[in-house]
């Protein structure tokens, strides 16, 4: 049976709907009894992030009536000039991002849990994934946005029939307004960063990298604001190598907003821990995250895997946005920075790497 277990003290708690952190504050992890993979099993199930059901602690029940069919993203060349550099065009999802793989999950499971409200705070694009997964499970959200979030992310949270709630304040004071409500309500916190059902979803990114190349990549680019992506992308290769599927994990390269790069300067300064950031404003909405959580667990991963961090400027973001279009890529702002940081990533010439077009360029401005 699944439970949680602390990432700092290790005390060991049961799934409740009111559990989201240790009451020594420290993150969750999941504890469960993970078979070995077996890819040959995965063609028997259907085109969705659920071909992996087997690796996740759920039931067929649970996830079959809420899948909207996400995931199975196509890996493509990005083009003829690059040999051995592919993106993940992880905007084609139901709702336009990547975060469809964790709220897929993370809603099958409050469904299973019994709840009849969840509320979650985000920077846009995980506050809509949750709207639209909360709907199709008849389970009423409140999503905690700030007031400076992208109209159109906005209209897309309405549209699901979430209850609005924007703040005035930065990203952390979000989470907060966020977590008190949880604490008055009673109810679920459908957090992407607390809970650690969301990454049983995110890494199905790295398990669909693995079925489309035929073998791990030697490289990821990969954007970071609280992670869920990363953490995700490396537990999934992390599995794979346990599995004896494959023998050695990707290099992580890590890509954050100069203007907000909490994770890069203690990358840098080789600290376990990241102090907080003052966020001094960038294009970068969906990675502008000065707190982020699970910070330690983010750059554990990346210096286990050999990685490294890079900073992009917002003059490179937005230029990097325009080639992506002319490319044919329309994607978020937010997801320009992920090319941005590979053309400043210095690539072997025979290096295989990945990089995640994370969100539509219809999401932003
Ligand atoms: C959420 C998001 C990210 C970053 O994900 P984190 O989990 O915060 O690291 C990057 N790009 C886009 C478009 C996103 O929506
Ligand atoms: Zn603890």
């Amino acid at each position: 049976m699944a439970r949680y277990i602390c990432a700092s003290c290790g005390t060991v708690h049961e799934i409740t709907l009111s559990r989201w952190k240790c009451d020594c504050g420290g993150m969750l992890d999941l504890d469960f009894d993970r078979k070995g993979l077996d890819p040959a099993a995965w063609p028997g199930y259907p085109a969705s992030i659920f071909r992996y059901a087997e690796t996740m602690p759920l039931e067929y029940e649970d996830w079959k009536p809420v899948t909207m069919g996400e995931g199975q993203t196509p890996l493509i060349v990005l083009d003829g000039a690059r040999a051995g550099t592919y993106v993940k065009v992880d905007y084609m999802m139901p709702t336009l991002s990547f975060k469809d793989r964790g709220a897929a999950v993370l809603m099958a499971k409050s469904k299973v849990l019994g709840a009849g409200k969840v509320i979650a705070d985000s920077s846009g694009n995980a506050g809509t994934a949750i709207a639209a997964y909360a709907a199709r499970c008849n389970i009423a959200c409140d999503i905690y946005l700030s007031d400076a979030t992208s109209p159109k992310k906005v209209a897309q949270v309405k549209a699901h029939g979430a209850e609005i709630r924007q703040i005035n304040g930065t990203r952390e004071d979000i989470a907060a307004a966020a977590q008190r409500a949880v604490a008055r309500e009673g109810v679920f916190y459908a957090s992407h960063v607390y809970n650690p059902y969301f990454y049983e979803g995110t890494k199905t990114y790295a398990f669909e990298i693995f079925e489309e190349l035929g073998r791990a990549p030697d490289t990821l680019i990969v954007p970071v604001g609280n992670g869920t992506l990363l953490l995700g992308a490396y537990y999934g290769f992390k599995e794979l190598m346990d599995s004896g599927v494959i023998d050695r994990l990707p290099k992580i390269v890590a890509v954050q907003a100069a203007n907000c790069a909490p994770l890069a300067r203690a990358f840098e300064r080789g600290e376990s821990v990241a102090a907080p950031v003052q966020n001094t404003g960038t294009l970068a909405e969906g990675i502008a995250i000065a707190a982020p959580a699970r910070a330690p667990q983010i750059l554990e991963a990346v210096r286990e895997t050999g990685g490294e961090f890079i900073s992009v400027e917002e003059s490179e973001i937005a230029e990097a946005r325009r080639e992506m279009s002319e490319k044919g890529f329309y994607v978020e702002v937010t997801s320009a920075a992920n090319y941005a940081g590979y053309l400043k990533y210095v690539k072997k010439e025979d290096e295989t790497l990945v990089i995640p077009l994370c969100a539509a360029g219809i999401k932003s401005e």
